[in-house]
């Protein structure tokens, strides 16, 4: 099946898709940023869940995703994510990270046989991954999946709330 690609310039919590995907990390007890902004929007039910997960399995390791209700957010569930924070150091381990947290969220909605998922602009913000390397290993690692498997995803949104992600999804979204 064709999944469509979609770039919006938006607050995440107010998307109409299937998933949310969240920028959480490794504790899953909420941070800032998008993270915030997911808990303050869908409610103390995420929190819930996520205090679950964590007695069960511990921290989330980078790269690896775990799904929540959506709370009261409009979406089914929201997925928790962790990006690897930029130090710089060893690139292909951090952009293979990042890549891991793309792919593992994608297989993670394939299971849980939905149809839109919503990613925000992972490990670009307090984590300092740097945004045109953090959108190019996004849009492969999305692109590299749905060739790989047969997703029932029809639409994936990459969701920037800052006007330098737009601009920079827009811009490779427009060179194809
Ligand atoms: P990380 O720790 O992974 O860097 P941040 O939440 O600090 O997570 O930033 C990740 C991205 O989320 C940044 O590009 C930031 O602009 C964006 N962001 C912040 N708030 C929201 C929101 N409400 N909706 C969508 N994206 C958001």
């Amino acid at each position: 099946m064709e999944t469509t690609l979609l770039v919006s310039h938006n607050d995440i919590t107010a998307e109409k898709v299937d998933i949310i995907v969240n920028a959480a990390n490794r504790t899953l007890l909420g941070g800032g940023g998008v993270d915030g902004a997911i808990h303050r929007v869908g409610g103390p039910d995420i929190l819930a869940a996520c205090k679950v997960i964590r007695q069960e399995r511990g921290d989330l390791p980078t790269g690896q995703a775990v799904a929540t209700t959506a709370g009261k957010l409009q979406a089914k569930y929201v997925i928790h994510t962790v990006g690897p924070i930029w130090t710089g150091k060893d690139i292909p381990a951090m952009k293979g990270l990042l890549a891991d947290c793309y792919r593992n969220s994608l297989s993670l909605a394939d299971n849980l046989r939905v149809e839109s998922i919503a990613f925000p602009n992972i490990s670009t913000g307090v984590y300092r991954f740097p945004k045109e390397l953090a959108a190019e290993v996004a849009i492969r690692a999305i692109k590299r999946y749905l060739n790989q498997f047969s997703s029932q995803i029809k639409e994936v949104r990459f969701v920037c709330f800052d006007a330098e992600n737009h601009e920079i999804y827009q811009k490779l979204f427009s060179q194809g």
